[in-house]
């Protein structure tokens, strides 16, 4: 599904002490089947943006359209869409409630109506789809489980919904190293496999930046960057005026070609990083 946002802006607490403007005039198209990495700093509207997808908050102005559901302040529809746009929450895990795994993540397809051979089929799947043995967790209670266990248990209840868009805000937050490349990997095999539209929100460039076909960068409400991983990097000195940064191993190949020109800056891995300095060592061994 595409989702294509119009003038859309965004006041909490409208009228009062506490009014915030969190969103500020956002124009934005996102084709169907795009990977998409929002990232900006804490406060910059990223959450509330989302929200918007799935309806939980509707616009001050400004229209929002999903596929077929289009939002605005006076119009939306909401239980249909909330079928079709999957949102997991910045630290999902603490949404768990039921005495078992299982019964989690059963917890949306039963709403659907599903019968529970159906029920069951989405269960085993979406376990399988984020590395959880279903026979060895599926009748153990989630607070049993490791933090990173917990957040996949979250994430496969949205999963079960079967989603059009998939929209995980801050997946990897408060993960070790080896938690956050399990989500990572995750995500980019589901994307892979379902070819379905996927929104990573992230504060971090390096998660972003070997996964997703676009960035985009929030700032103070606005988007302030659109481009592909390497047309968002080559305006490093933006990204640092509202406290982003390139990746470190970007940064590393930017030094490099301070030196020779030859170094490749488009580079945003540390395995591609570590084959062009070893194609650099080669060549200029035998130079
Ligand atoms: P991000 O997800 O990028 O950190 P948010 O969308 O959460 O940004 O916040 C955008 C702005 O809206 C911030 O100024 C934040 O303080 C404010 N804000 C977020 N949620 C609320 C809320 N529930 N009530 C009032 N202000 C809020
Ligand atoms: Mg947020």
């Amino acid at each position: 599904m595409s989702i294509k946002i119009e003038d859309l802006t965004y006041i909490y607490n409208p009228k009062s002490p506490f009014e915030t403007k969190a969103l500020d005039r956002v124009n934005l198209d996102i084709e169907d089947g795009e990977f998409i990495g929002l990232i900006g700093h804490t406060g910059s509207g990223k959450s509330t943006l989302i929200q918007h997808m799935n309806g939980l908050i509707k616009p001050t102005t400004g229209k929002i359209t999903v596929g077929e559901f289009v939002m605005t302040n006076e119009k939306a529809k909401l239980a249909d869409l909330r079928k079709k746009v999957g949102l997991v929450f910045q630290y999902p895990e603490h949404q768990l409630f039921e005495e078992t795994v299982y019964k989690d993540i059963a917890f949306g397809p039963k709403n659907l109506k599903l019968s529970d051979e159906d029920v069951d089929e989405r269960v085993r799947e979406s376990m399988e789809l984020v590395n959880l043995d279903f026979e060895l967790l599926k009748d153990r209670s989630p607070f049993e489980l490791s933090g990173g266990q917990r957040r996949r248990v979250a994430i496969a209840g949205v999963l079960a919904m079967k989603p059009d868009v998939l929209i995980l805000d801050e997946p990897t937050a408060g993960l070790d190293p080896k938690g956050r490349d399990e989500i990572l990997e995750q995500v980019k095999f589901l994307h892979e496999k379902y070819n379905n539209t996927v929104i990573f929100v992230s504060h971090s460039m390096e998660d972003i930046a070997k996964l997703v076909d676009r960035i985009i960068v929030m700032h103070a409400g606005k988007i302030e960057l659109s481009g592909t991983p390497k047309e968002v990097f080559r305006q490093s000195a933006r990204l640092e005026s509202i406290g982003l940064g390139i990746p470190q191993i970007t940064k590393l190949m930017e030094r490099l070609r301070e030196i020779d020109t030859d170094f490749n800056p488009d580079i945003f891995t540390l395995e591609e990083a570590k084959s062009e300095i070893l194609k650099w060592i080669r060549s200029n061994k035998d130079a």
